[in-house]
């Protein structure tokens, strides 16, 4: 799959975000090597890398393949994450439909305190679509 709206300036952030990876977080500097583009999130099911061309895959740190994401969600979470994590990325950030409401399982924070990981009823929104 595939960011919305992808530009210049984006592929331009991705390829150097990605060759200032600091090694030392090994998860991220591998995930990176792997899929060939900038990690923007991992959790237990694998890292999210975006690419150059704006395409999102997701890599599987067991197997460490690389596998074309199935379920649009997981988009939203790279966007989300990329956003939370380089101000370059503010412009992919999902953005709020009027009419939708708080998700009530992080409280619209859209992550989980317990765990650190982002809300699975949002997908890390913080919101739902009515
Ligand atoms: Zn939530």
């Amino acid at each position: 799959m595939k960011i919305q709206n992808w530009t210049d300036e984006l592929r331009l952030a991705v390829v150097r975000r990605q060759a200032e990876l600091p090694r030392d977080n090994k998860i991220y500097w591998e995930a990176a090597q792997a899929a060939d583009g900038l990690p923007v999130y991992c959790d237990m099911g694998g890292c999210l890398v975006v690419q150059s061309t704006g395409r999102v895959e997701l890599l599987d740190l067991d197997s460490q393949s690389v596998k074309k994401l199935e379920d649009e969600r997981w988009l939203t979470i790279a966007c989300l994450a990329a956003a939370d994590r380089y101000p370059e990325f503010e412009v992919v950030r999902p953005t709020r439909p009027n009419g939708a409401e708080d998700c009530c399982k992080c409280s619209g924070s859209g992550r989980m305190r317990m765990i650190d990981a982002r809300c699975g009823t949002c997908w890390g929104l913080g919101w739902i679509r009515s």
